[in-house]
C-alpha cells in the first residue's frame, strides 16, 4: 500500500487514546463504541463498577485496547488516580470526553441542598477536575481535544430540573473559557448539547411516551447514543482542527421551536 492509500484507509482517530467518563452505559457507552470504531484506545471510567467490564469487552471486540476504571469524577483523588494509571498504561491522553452526569427532575421547592450539590458536583465540578488533571500532559505535547457533554437544557426550559439546567449552562461557559485559555497550547475544547437520547437517564417507560417525545422532534425520532458518539468522533478528530469553544446541538431539531 502506498502512503497515500494507507492515509486514505486509516481511521480518523487511529492510535489515539481517549478517556470517556460515565462510559458504563447510555451515551458514554455509545461514545466509547464510536471512538473505538474510529481507531482509538479507550479508558472506560464509571462510578458503577459492575457496568465497566461489558464496555471494555465491546471495545476489545472492535480491535482496540480497553482499560476499565471505577471512579467518581467529583472526587479529585479518584480523578488523579485515573489519569496516573492511564498515563502509566498508555503513555498519553489525546482525547477527554466529559460525559458523566446525573439528573434530578423535581420542582425547585422540592429540590434539596443535597440534590443541588450532587448535580453540580458531578456535572460541572467533575468536568473541571478531569480537564484540569489531563491538561498538563496535553499542554506538554501541544496536542489534545476535550469534548464536554452539555444539554439543550442549557439554553431552553425542558422539564423541572433547575440544578441540572444550571449545571449544563455552566458546561457551556466552562467550554468557551477553557477553549480560549488553552487554544494557544494546541488544545481544542468543544461541547455537544444533546436533545432527547434514549438512555436509562431519559427514563422512557412506554411506547406511548417514546412516541410523544419523538413527536416533538422535527426529525421524528429519539436520538441514540451513537448520534452523540459520531459527533464526538468528529469534534475529537483533525477534521475539526479549526473548531474550538463551540457547543454543537445534536438534538434532531428538538430545540428549534419556541411555542
Ligand atoms: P445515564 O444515567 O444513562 O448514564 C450515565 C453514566 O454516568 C452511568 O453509567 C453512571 O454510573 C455514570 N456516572 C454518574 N455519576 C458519575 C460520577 N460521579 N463519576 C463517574 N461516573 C458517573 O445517562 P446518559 O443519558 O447516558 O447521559 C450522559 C450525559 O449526557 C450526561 O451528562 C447527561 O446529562 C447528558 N445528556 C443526556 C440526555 C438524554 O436525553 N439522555 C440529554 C442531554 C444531555
Amino acid at each position: 500500500m502506498t502512503t497515500e492509500e494507507s492515509e486514505k484507509f486509516s481511521p480518523a482517530l487511529a492510535d489515539r487514546v481517549a478517556v470517556v467518563t460515565g462510559a458504563g452505559r447510555g451515551i458514554g457507552r455509545g461514545i466509547a463504541r464510536c471512538l473505538a470504531r474510529a481507531g482509538a484506545d479507550l479508558v472506560i471510567l464509571d462510578q458503577a463498577e459492575d457496568r465497566i467490564a461489558a464496555v471494555v469487552a465491546e471495545v476489545e471486540g472492535l480491535g482496540r485496547r480497553g482499560f476499565g476504571v471505577s471512579a467518581d469524577v467529583a472526587r479529585a483523588d479518584d480523578v488523579k488516580r485515573v489519569v496516573r494509571e492511564t498515563l502509566g498504561r498508555f503513555g498519553k491522553i489525546d482525547i477527554l470526553v466529559n460525559n458523566a452526569g446525573v439528573l434530578v427532575v423535581r420542582r425547585m421547592i422540592e429540590q434539596t441542598e443535597e440534590d443541588w450539590d450532587r448535580v453540580l458536583d458531578v456535572n460541572l465540578k467533575g468536568m473541571f477536575l478531569c480537564s484540569r488533571e489531563v491538561l498538563p500532559e496535553m499542554i506538554a505535547r501541544r496536542h489534545g481535544a476535550i469534548v464536554n457533554i452539555a444539554s439543550i437544557a442549557a439554553f431552553h426550559y425542558t422539564v423541572p430540573h433547575v440544578p441540572y439546567a444550571a449545571s449544563k449552562a455552566g458546561v457551556v461557559a466552562l467550554t468557551r473559557d477553557l477553549a480560549y485559555e488553552v487554544g494557544r497550547h494546541g488544545i481544542r475544547v468543544n461541547a455537544i448539547a444533546p436533545g432527547p437520547i434514549e438512555t436509562p437517564m431519559a427514563r422512557i417507560a412506554s411506547e406511548e411516551q417514546r412516541q410523544r417525545i419523538a413527536g416533538n422532534v422535527p426529525l421524528g425520532r429519539l436520538g441514540q447514543p451513537e448520534d452523540i458518539g459520531n459527533a464526538v468522533v468528529f469534534l475529537a478528530s483533525d477534521a475539526a482542527s479549526f473548531i474550538t469553544g463551540a457547543t454543537l446541538p445534536v438534538s434532531g431539531g428538538a430545540d428549534l421551536h419556541v411555542a
